[in-house]
């Protein structure tokens, strides 16, 4: 199978003081095209560089030291920046937390909107773009400016401006996290609709394990900078392979709301200053063996699920 992105031995540190920080230690992810994909993981595990990696946008304070980023064929590590643009108006789309970073405070927002479709973009095209994100008076918002808009309405607009080219794939660092939580479900329904309409890719950077359960079928967990699981979000919340994925689910009670954030476990996670000896979990694993925090556990890929654990190939099969 030809992924749309693929992601091998990722390694990013960003300089930090006199030091440095290393975000990604070896991250591995493959993904197909029309997968809807939730990367979850505490504070700091690197979803955010993570994704910012896929479409060539980490800051200047960051370094790939290693590895390869692979979208629709192109190695984004080496494309020339004319190169990387295209790419990124032809193939991606992106949505962070806070919508106002997306949009210009001194132009109206149909103007905008305007801009970021191919082609002349006439006043009738931006109203239909903006009456596909659900907004209730297209013609109103169209002549606002960014500041008169709600944060709701105004990541509507950043979604309807993302997604105005078809992106093949959609980043969508929590979108919803700055939102009212009532309104965090429409949204992700605005999303998820509209890329399941064009065939957009989604990988969903998220914090909200319930909401990533109920809406997508891959899930990726992320622990130190490195994925440590992956599969059908069924199954792998159903029933973890991963002593981290174990314990993120056990720190969700039962019936939570979507909307809910993650319970944080016990133990702090690490801040890596450069690779981590062995398994990055070991000081917070209930199940560590004498191996784990010496020797780095391998990726055991079993039922189209990857684990990165010196237990996994003894587990297959067994619930946690
Ligand atoms: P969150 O859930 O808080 O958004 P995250 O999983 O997105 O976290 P990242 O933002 O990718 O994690 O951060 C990974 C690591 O890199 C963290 O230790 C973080 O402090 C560090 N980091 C991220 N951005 C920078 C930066 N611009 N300069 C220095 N360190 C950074
Ligand atoms: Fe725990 Fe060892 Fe697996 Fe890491 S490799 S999660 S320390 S059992
Ligand atoms: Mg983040």
């Amino acid at each position: 199978m030809t992924h749309l992105v693929r992601i091998e031995d990722l390694v990013v540190d960003y300089a930090s003081g006199d030091g440095s920080v290393r975000a990604l230690d070896g991250a591995e992810l493959a993904i197909g095209a029309g997968e809807t994909v939730g990367i979850v993981g505490e504070s700091g595990s690197g979803k955010s560089t993570l994704g910012a990696a896929v479409g060539g946008l980490l800051p200047g304070a960051a370094t790939v030291a290693r590895g390869s980023v692979v979208v629709a064929d192109h190695e984004v590590n080496t494309l020339r920046p004319n190169e990387l643009r295209a790419l990124r108006r032809e193939r991606l789309g992106y949505i962070f937390q806070e919508p106002i970073g997306s949009l210009d405070p001194t132009m109206r927002i149909g103007k905008q909107v305007a801009l970021a479709l191919p082609g002349s973009g006439r006043r009738a095209d931006v109203l239909t773009h903006l009456e596909r994100v659900r907004l209730a008076d297209p013609a109103r918002v169209a002549k606002a400016y960014p500041h008169q808009l709600s944060g709701g309405m105004a990541q509507r607009v950043a979604i309807a401006m993302a997604m105005a080219r078809e992106p093949e794939i959609l980043i969508a660092d929590e979108p919803t996290a700055a939102l009212d939580s009532q309104i965090r479900a429409e949204v992700l329904d605005v999303i998820f609709t509209l890329a399941a309409e064009i065939g957009t890719t989604i990988l969903w950077l998220s914090h909200d394990l319930p909401a990533v359960a109920k809406r997508c079928r891959r899930v990726v967990v992320m622990y130190g900078g490195r994925v440590v699981e992956s599969g059908s979000a069924h199954a792998v919340l159903d029933m973890p392979w991963h002593p981290y994925t174990s314990a993120l689910v056990r720190a969700v009670p039962g019936a939570v709301a979507e909307g809910e954030r993650l319970v944080s476990i016990k133990g702090q996670p690490p801040v890596l200053t450069g690779a981590a000896e062995g398994c990055a979990f070991a000081p917070r694993c209930p199940d560590a063996l004498s191996t784990c925090s010496v020797d780095r556990p391998p990726v055991v890929s079993v039922h189209e699920r990857d684990v990165l654990c010196h237990l996994a190939g003894q587990q297959v099969g067994v619930s946690r």
